[in-house]
């Protein structure tokens, strides 16, 4: 399945619930959904009765769009969670919050995660003073997380940073540092640390049938 470059707020309308995807418009009065939130083609009194199918098929979607994530590679995390010891919707959402990309995000450095995807692609950030350019990496514990030198003062980093009170804080289970551009990714986040408003063991019915 290719990846969708439509308009990112018609996402949101589709499922129903704001996923923040544009970054500092979606705190803003110019949000579509906050204009009209039904679906796009859809009038807004006729959203039709949704089986439990459907319903678990939708929270898939919802997610693997949070991310920005093909279906394969979503369903990789998946995967991957079921084959490990403990509860696998929680396992699922750590592989998610671990990506470089959305820890990225996360530390405010980039609007949102597609722009946090382009800057590590173009290799504009170092974990523990290497450059990774791969937006899935995984980070682990301990990890220090900075902008390269010659990239502190990328304009998309800047933006990000100055706006960032906008957005939201900085989750418990990162340190963070705007004014050297820098993090550390303090601990694996427990659900509850998780800022997302998704009911992850739909995802795991869906997969597991
Ligand atoms: Fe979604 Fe609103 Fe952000 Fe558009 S502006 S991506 S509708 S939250």
């Amino acid at each position: 399945m290719a990846r969708y470059s439509g308009p990112e707020c018609r996402i949101c309308r589709r499922e129903n619930v704001k996923l923040f995807l544009k970054g500092n418009k979606c705190t803003t009065d110019k949000c579509a959904f906050e204009r009209r939130s039904y679906a796009p083609g859809q009038h807004k009194d006729r959203r039709s009765k949704i089986s439990d199918y459907g319903k678990q098929l939708r929270e898939k979607q919802k997610l693997r769009r949070i991310y920005g994530l093909l279906e394969r590679q979503f369903r990789n995390y998946y995967e991957a969670a079921s084959r490990k010891p403990g509860v696998t919707g929680e396992i699922m959402l750590q592989y998610l919050e671990r990506r470089l990309d959305n820890v990225v995000y996360r530390m405010g450095l980039a609007v949102n995660r597609l722009t946090s995807r382009q800057l590590v692609n173009h290799g504009h950030l170092l974990v523990n003073g290497r450059k990774v350019d791969i937006p899935s990496y995984q980070v682990k514990v301990g990890d220090r997380i900075s902008v390269r030198p010659k990239s502190k003062e990328a304009k998309p980093i800047k933006l990000a940073v100055e706006t960032f009170a906008r957005r939201g804080g900085v989750p418990s289970w990162l340190e963070v540092n705007h004014e050297d551009l820098s993090g550390v990714f303090k601990s694996i986040p427990s659900r509850q640390e998780m800022d997302l408003t998704i009911q992850e063991q739909l995802i795991v019915e869906l997969y597991s049938k």
